[in-house]
């Protein structure tokens, strides 16, 4: 499954948007990572962007990846999701979604659904504080892992 060149792009000029707004500059090196998360569904960690753009950029480094992962997220452009106990992973798809995560192997997908967006919560979550947005996330294991007998 893959995002559609017209939503990717629609990121893209958002990502630039943004970037001039803030004064942030439009690195080769902050526009390719930006591209590979805004192309893909997989929700990739840092490490998996890095891989993933080494070849074009060899001069990139971890330590850039993450940094500009971070900057992408302070500047509301991606989004991140996962535990503490997990890698953080990293998501370019800003409008109402929901999630599917493979326990195993971490394969993550998006999907959206009304009925959970307008899901009806217990009081008690209204006195933790205010709440933006709700985020189902479902977890348990994939097709392949099962495939593979885990
Ligand atoms: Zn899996
Ligand atoms: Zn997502």
């Amino acid at each position: 499954m893959t995002i559609k060149k017209k939503e990717i792009e629609k990121r893209m000029q958002l990502f630039e948007t943004v970037c001039r707004d803030e004064g942030i500059k439009l690195t080769h090196q902050r526009i390719e990572i930006f591209r590979e998360v805004a192309q893909t569904e997989d929700h990739p960690n840092a490490e998996q962007v890095f891989q993933r753009i080494r070849d074009r950029i060899p001069t990139v480094s971890i330590d850039t990846v993450y940094r500009t992962l971070w900057l992408l997220k302070d500047l509301g452009l991606i989004v991140t999701l996962g535990s503490s106990r997990e890698r953080t992973r990293f998501d370019a798809n800003l409008s109402n979604h929901h999630h599917y995560v493979c326990d195993h192997c971490g394969y993550t997908r998006d999907f959206v659904s009304d009925d959970l967006d307008n899901i009806t919560l217990p009081d008690l979550v209204g006195s933790f504080g205010e709440i933006d947005a709700t985020h189902v996330e479902v977890r348990g294991l994939c097709r392949q892992c099962v495939a593979k007998g885990r």
